[in-house]
């Protein structure tokens, strides 16, 4: 049957994002010094319930600054888990730290808290949880870990505006946290991020090292450390407080979305396709995105291929951290296997989960996964 295309993600702007990014434009406020920057800031850290919010350029951005507002360095291990996306590696290695992989929980897709425990060692300077697809990492025994042995807790929370862990708000519960605005995320700046913290000193230095390590109070043009210009614009600010007038509705839908595709996808259980988990005891998955687990790489590939040919976009799970080229071309997790995160890796892909999304989109993609024979 002859379609439109259904792309993986399509973003909804139809608030007042043309209105205030009109503004922008109409007062000549383009540029980081704009108004929409500390009204964005403040609006989104109230939301999750932080004292200070810094808005930067990108949520990769946002894990370098965390990772070096802490003073993480040469020397120094982290442990986060081996199935994530490459940004908070990233910014654990180019500060010249190692990170320390943990394997996944085969059901929620998260880093196995019961693994940390045995992982650190005199090095370990911080824990980074990176909330994954939908579901929170259980974060009570990685907090208590992190008073027992002293170490900070970074929440990777790109993926999860608006998730709660037992009732709190997830990004509010480690000592910095950070959120990505990429326009497949709940709210967009188009790209953006944001790093959150409770602590003041620590609230300073992220602002210092988004702004090019310039001295708050110091000569201009004057450093004596190195940053990055990570700044977010007035542009991107604007559209990201359209945004978060409407989260709530946002959060609503996917969450919608994730309920009717449990309910129209259940018939995949039979050919050992695994759907998301919809609740545990301490969260209910707000589904940022629709992911399966195949039962094979191959049964993927076949499903995958399937569904290209019918137009329906669809991305592969990520690859996993130990398995990275680049990684490995550094010497860095010889020999390691996580034999979980590898097999989500290999066998998980995600399907059409943007706002965009209207009922029709989403039978046409159950319907086409019913007419796949296998
Ligand atoms: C999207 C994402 C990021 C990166 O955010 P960008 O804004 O694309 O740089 C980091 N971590 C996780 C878990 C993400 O999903």
């Amino acid at each position: 049957m002859a379609q439109k295309p259904i792309p993986v993600n399509t973003p909804l702007l139809d608030g007042n994002e043309l209105k205030y990014v009109t503004e922008c434009i109409e007062t000549g406020w383009i540029s980081s010094e704009g108004p929409f920057i500390s009204k964005f800031e403040e609006k989104f850290s109230t939301y999750i319930g932080s004292k200070y919010g810094i808005a930067v350029s990108n949520g990769s951005a946002a894990l370098d600054i965390a990772i070096k507002a802490l003073r993480i360095g040469p020397g120094d291990e982290v442990i986060m888990p081996a199935f994530t996306i490459i940004s908070p590696a990233q910014a654990v290695v180019t500060a010249g730290a190692t990170p320390v992989l943990i394997e996944s929980d085969p059901i929620t897709w998260n880093m196995n808290v019961a693994e940390i425990e045995a992982k650190i060692t005199p090095r370990t300077k911080a824990i980074l949880v990176v909330h994954i697809y939908g579901l929170p990492v259980d974060m009570d025994p990685v907090l208590d870990l992190a008073k027992q042995y002293g170490l900070k807790v970074i929440e990777d929370a790109a993926e999860m505006h608006g998730q709660t862990y037992k009732g709190k708000m997830v990004g509010s519960l480690g000592d910095i946290s950070i959120f990505s605005f990429y326009p497949n995320k709940h709210i967009t700046t188009g790209e953006g991020g944001m790093v959150l913290t409770n602590d003041l000193e620590l609230a300073e230095r992220c602002k210092k090292l988004r702004n090019l390590c310039f001295e708050p109070n110091g000569p201009r043009f004057i450093h004596y450390e190195i940053g990055w210009n990570y700044r977010m614009t007035n542009l991107q600010a604007a559209l990201g407080l359209a945004q978060l007038e409407r989260i709530e509705q946002f959060i609503e839908k996917k969450r919608a979305m994730g309920k009717r595709y449990q309910k129209e996808l259940a018939f995949i259980a039979d050919q050992d396709f695994q759907l998301p988990l919809a609740e545990t005891s301490y969260a209910e998955n707000i589904y940022w995105v629709f992911g399966l687990v195949g039962p094979s790489e191959e049964a993927k590939n076949k499903m995958v291929a399937h569904l290209t040919k019918n137009q329906i976009g669809t991305r592969p799970f990520f690859w996993c951290i130990h398995e990275q080229p680049v990684f490995q071309q550094m010497g860095l997790f010889k020999d390691e296997h996580y034999p979980v995160a590898e097999k989500l890796a290999r066998n998980g892909f995600y399907v059409p989960s943007g706002l965009g999304l209207d009922e029709t989109d989403l039978t046409i993609v159950s319907q086409t996964m019913r007419e796949y024979g296998g």
